[in-house]
């Protein structure tokens, strides 16, 4: 399949300009480069202006509460393990409300693909600071600055010992349609934190500014550097920042996913009793 044989005839109703289209098209040029047969694709994605992904790509889609998206994609995936599911979220959805389930999809090695579209703000709710907007930050929901410490998903998904991590630019779309096919063919959990301007509420945080700051790496860094690079303040570094094999959840519980029939699950509780 061509990455347009993957519209659903929906017209995205992001602002001009947003950072998502470019995204949505890196998805499509991704499942089309794995030949991704639609029926085969579950997109899961959590509440916010990302959330949308799922009306304009052809595949099952499950629209979660915010900040649920992992647990969704995480019974999904157990229930039918030859599905290939791709998740989308915004940062304030994936690591706010839902950190705590990054953190255990991750420690679990579920096999999805979580691509987080970083914008740095709340924008679908019109401008509110999120767990990546840097301390000081002045929005509608934080007047006086923010003072919380701001969150780094890369060094957060490295030290989880999440198996695929990488850094892509809404402005560098074919490098980010290689990062998600890289993703989906890795055999875990593969978190993809994409710099996405919001260009309605994201401030500063614009084009211009990524343009700017923005270095491609040429290869995998080792350990010590990626977490150096990780947190430069300067550049953002654009790339697989660490990748390991390590066996995915539904591999270690293959008794999990054959399926379980309600007489089987009496019959461990009665093993045990
Ligand atoms: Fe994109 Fe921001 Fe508009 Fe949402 S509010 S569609 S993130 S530009």
């Amino acid at each position: 399949m061509k990455p347009l044989d993957y519209n659903t005839g929906k017209i995205p109703v992001w602002c001009p300009g947003c950072g998502n289209f470019a995204i949505w098209n890196s998805i499509k040029k991704a499942l089309a480069s794995v030949d991704m047969e639609p029926h085969k694709l579950a997109l899961v994605s959590g509440i916010g202006c990302s959330g949308k992904m799922i009306n304009h790509v052809r595949s099952y889609g499950f629209h979660a509460l915010h900040g649920r998206a992992l647990p969704v994609a995480t019974g999904i995936k157990l229930a039918n393990p030859d599905m290939t599911v791709l998740v989308n979220g915004g940062d304030g959805d994936g690591y706010g409300m839902g950190i705590g389930h990054l953190i255990h999809a991750i420690r679990r090695n579920i096999d999805v693909t979580y691509v987080v579209h970083h914008n740095k703000v709340y924008g679908l709710t019109t401008g509110q600071a999120a767990p990546t907007s840097p301390e000081g930050t002045v929005s509608k929901s934080t007047p006086f600055g923010v003072v919380d410490s701001q969150l780094n998903p890369l060094i957060l998904a490295m030290a989880a010992g999440a198996t695929y991590v990488a850094r892509g630019y809404s402005g560098e779309s074919d490098q980010l349609a290689e990062l998600i096919e890289g993703g989906i063919r890795h055999n875990g959990f593969a978190l993809i934190d994409v710099l996405q301007p919001c260009v309605t509420f994201g401030g500063e945080y614009k084009y211009d500014y990524y343009n700017d700051r923005v270095v491609k790496m040429d290869e995998i860094p080792s350990h010590d550097k990626a977490i150096e690079l990780a947190q430069d303040t300067d550049h953002y570094h654009l790339g697989v920042f660490s990748q390991y094999d390590r066996p995915a959840y539904n591999e270690q519980h293959p008794e999990i996913t054959k399926g379980i029939t309600a007489k089987d699950v009496t019959n461990l509780i009665q093993e045990y009793v």
